[in-house]
């Protein structure tokens, strides 16, 4: 059975997929004659075009419905974790529900001395606790609150938000101290980053093996550009000096984590 957040994945994959299907539609549509108005064709283009009018109505209206529905799941299973949540009593450490918090998570590489930033804009080391930027008298997590550091459970749900990220690192983490589990995976306290799982093609041809850190510069809105690191085949970093360059043991040095 599928749990809310794998349906909503399969969702937006066969979004993906609708292009390629409308496609060709109308390729066998063309090849059936259903566009031609000889009376010989194999289709006749009355129906031709009404079945490519029910599609396009209907194919996006499927596809909202599906979202609806998930949304609902998704939401009732967060629901169902709130409702439960004040039956543990997260006072006595010793009552904690025990435990690895092994997961997954996304980040993108920033700064000349190499720092990770979370997709909410945290910075962190490979080593780290979490600080609460709403209530610094927080210690986090707190059950009410939305501190801590996040990890997802299973690598496919962070692999998947990756792809919507494709300029972010997949990063193996575990978590320490008090934590919390939430819908997707671990809330906690102190978080290890243990390795940076790198992507199999160079992060900006998307065809060779990466073999190096290169720095990027990006130009964003209202004069907010800012530089992130990638990984980069050969080819993709001749032009680059060596100083906006970084081997990937250099990285995994400065970083202080293992690269697999
Ligand atoms: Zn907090
Ligand atoms: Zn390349």
């Amino acid at each position: 059975m599928l749990n809310p957040s794998q349906k909503r994945q399969k969702l937006i994959q066969a979004v993906r997929l609708y292009p390629i299907i409308t496609v060709a539609l109308l390729f066998f549509a063309y090849l059936a004659g259903g566009f031609s108005d000889k009376n010989n064709s194999i289709i006749p283009k009355d129906l031709t075009l009404g079945i490519l009018t029910f599609y396009i109505f209907f194919a996006p209206a499927i596809y909202i419905l599906g979202f609806i529905v998930v949304g609902h799941a998704s939401d009732r299973e967060r629901r169902q974790l709130i409702q439960n949540q004040p039956r543990l009593n997260y006072d006595d450490a010793f009552a904690l529900p025990s435990e690895e918090m092994r997961g997954y998570k996304l980040a993108v590489i920033t700064e000349r001395e190499p720092t990770f930033r979370g997709l909410t804009g945290d910075s962190y080391t490979a080593d780290d606790s979490a600080i609460c930027t709403k209530f610094p008298e927080h210690t986090p997590p707190v059950s009410s609150c939305e501190c801590g550091f996040y990890a997802y459970r299973n690598r496919a749900d962070a692999k998947f938000e990756g792809s919507l990220n494709p300029d972010t690192f997949l990063l193996e983490v575990d978590l320490y101290g008090i934590g919390f589990r939430y819908e997707n995976g671990f809330r906690a306290e102190t978080q290890v980053v243990k390795q940076i799982i790198l992507p199999k093609r160079c992060m900006r041809c998307r065809i060779f093996r990466p073999t190096v850190f290169s720095i990027s510069h990006r130009m964003g809105y209202q004069n907010y550009s800012w530089m992130q690191w990638q990984v980069r085949c050969n080819l993709c970093t001749m032009s680059f000096k060596d100083t906006d360059k970084l081997s990937i043991e250099e990285m995994q040095e400065k970083l202080g984590l293992a690269i697999q």
